[in-house]
């Protein structure tokens, strides 16, 4: 079986289209700009790289994008300054602080001050409680994407077997949730269980989110499993460059599998656009509107 390959970059683009359709229609029908703020601390290449892409695909949109450069010695007191600042700020809409922040700093402490209707990352206690509770959350954009990507397969998760292997606040834990929402029987791994072959072995949906280069194996895949990566992990390349790959060995898996995402070009392109999404939703609920047509 060759796996059918799921094309994240054409998914995102699609859903970046219709945010720009729905953040045309609140401009013209309500006079809102929906307006996203991205705080980067420091200069690290990766951080450079995301905000950059960020900023583009939100002025795109139709989006108001703040970008707010700090210092990697700025001070707890100051970025939490300027939290507050944003929190109050009537045209910002979405607040993101990119992780991970330099060490000095306390991540957590930091979250938590995000306005709960501005946490676009989904990453405040507020948001990741209402999730694991059911209730209405902004939730983290990366397991959003993946919901997307595997209803582009499967429109429907009801009673499906799935693995999320990692267990993390920012992907792990919240897909686990998202799969719950959408009525799929979810098993979740980390580094203490035991047996993971076996565990995916009968994994309708396989989700592999732990960041060890091509850890999951063809022979782990059920045939005919949808299997997303969540992985990206940097490997040296041909003359002194680095290539990207994926938790989960591509070329074998995609021998069993029923369909598949690539990296780069799966799960990595869908993060942004559930970013727009969450901020066009964050702004419409601010706003006293209905949840819009995203
Ligand atoms: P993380 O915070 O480091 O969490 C990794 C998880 O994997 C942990 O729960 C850990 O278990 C588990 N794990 C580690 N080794 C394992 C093993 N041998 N077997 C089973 N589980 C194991 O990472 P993350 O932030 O969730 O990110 C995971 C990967 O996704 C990384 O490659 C990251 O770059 C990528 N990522 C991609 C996007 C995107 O937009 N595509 C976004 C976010 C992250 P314990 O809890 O027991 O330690």
């Amino acid at each position: 079986m060759t796996a059918r390959i799921i094309d994240g970059k054409a998914i995102a683009a699609e859903l970046r289209a219709r945010v720009a359709g729905e953040v045309a229609r609140v401009k013209r029908e309500h006079g809102l700009v929906p307006g996203l703020a991205v705080v980067l601390v420091g200069n690290d290449p990766a951080s450079e790289i995301y905000v950059k892409s960020k900023h583009r695909e939100t002025q795109a949109a139709g989006m108001a994008s703040f970008e707010h450069r700090l210092p990697a010695d700025v001070s707890q007191s100051d970025l939490l300054t300027l939290i507050g600042r944003l929190n109050h700020d009537p045209a910002v809409h979405g607040i993101l602080v990119q992780l991970p922040l330099p060490k000095h700093l306390h991540s957590e402490t930091i979250i938590n001050a995000i306005d709960p209707a501005k946490d676009v990352d989904g990453l405040h206690p507020n948001n990741a409680g209402r999730l694991a509770g059911g209730f209405a959350a902004l939730s983290p954009c990366t397991p959003l994407g993946c919901i997307i990507l595997t209803k582009s397969v499967h429109p429907s998760l009801e009673g499906m077997n799935a693995i999320v292997i990692g267990r993390s606040n920012l992907v792990g834990r919240p897909l686990l949730q998202l799969l719950l929402n959408e009525n799929a029987t979810v098993t979740i791994a980390h580094s203490r269980s035991r047996d993971l072959a076996k565990l995916c072995a009968r994994a309708d949906l396989v989700y592999a989110a732990v960041g060890k280069p091509e850890m999951v194996r063809g022979d782990w895949i059920k045939p005919g499993a949808t299997v997303i990566d969540v992985g990206i992990n940097r490997l040296p390349g041909e003359s002194g460059k680095t290539r990207l790959v994926g938790d989960v060995a591509f070329a074998e898996a995609s021998q069993v599998a029923g369909a598949i995402t690539p990296v780069p070009g799966g799960v990595g392109q869908m993060t942004v656009a559930c970013l727009l999404v969450n901020t066009l939703r964050a702004a419409c609920a601010i706003a006293g509107l209905p949840k819009p047509a995203v």
